[in-house]
């Protein structure tokens, strides 16, 4: 097989897994909370309003399957969703984070309660770090990625909403993000350009979900 094949494989197979079977499990505010550590997991986290229910829905190819929790003073909490029947993993939505009008301890909570998650899940295989592409990657966004760099948790930068910008510009900010993550320990070097509205790089971003379970 050439890798061109191998490629369109990994993609095709994405694609059925994305297909098939996913369904809400649970909420978790704290820990105590959290379902078995039984399969693996593979997490979405970003700012509030970049654009995280959306690629979840579009991925998954549900309508409201993860839904906008941007409201400020809304419960923080852990979404988990179990894909497959057999199940064979797990996708966790983490809670928002940089809403400007958050309280303090709001962002307080936030933080406990994702470092102790990104802390004490061995079975979380990666995380997907959402960036707008209008925006790149700001202060709210290094500290989440300082998080996972300090519990060796694996990551990497999906940019959102990229039908809102030049092919140009995406190639800048793309090109910038890379350039920020590079000496970073935990991140993946290639950063997946995605829109949930026009579908762009859906495929791709499925594969790396899938790759990122072995
Ligand atoms: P969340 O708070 O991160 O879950 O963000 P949402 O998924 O609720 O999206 C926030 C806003 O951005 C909504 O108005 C969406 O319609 C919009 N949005 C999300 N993804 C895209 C995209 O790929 N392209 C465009 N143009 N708008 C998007």
């Amino acid at each position: 097989m050439t890798e061109a094949e191998q490629h369109q494989d990994r993609i095709e197979e994405a694609r059925r897994i994305f297909a098939g079977p996913i369904a809400f499990l649970k909420s978790a505010p704290a820990l105590k909370f959290l379902p078995d550590a039984s399969v693996p997991e593979v997490a979405f986290a970003g700012r509030s309003n970049v654009g995280k229910s959306s690629l979840i829905n579009a991925l998954t190819g549900r309508n409201a399957l993860a839904r906008t929790s941007n409201t400020p003073g809304r419960t923080q909490e852990l979404n988990f969703f179990d894909v497959g029947n057999p199940l064979r993993f797990r996708l966790v939505d983490m809670p928002g984070y940089g809403y400007a009008k958050a309280p303090k301890d709001m962002l307080k909570q936030w933080r406990f309660l994702v470092n102790d998650y990104l802390r004490g899940r061995p079975v979380l295989k990666r995380t997907h770090v959402l960036i707008d592409c209008r925006h790149g990657l700001k202060d709210v966004d290094a500290t989440l990625l300082d998080m996972l760099d300090e519990a060796a948790v694996s990551y990497r930068i999906v940019l959102t909403k990229a039908d809102k910008v030049k092919a140009s510009a995406l190639a800048e900010v793309t090109e910038r993000t890379a350039q920020a993550v590079r000496k970073r320990p935990a991140a993946h070097p290639e950063i997946i350009a995605t829109s949930s509205e026009k579908g762009m790089g859906l495929p791709e971003l499925r594969a790396a979900v899938i790759d990122a379970l072995d």
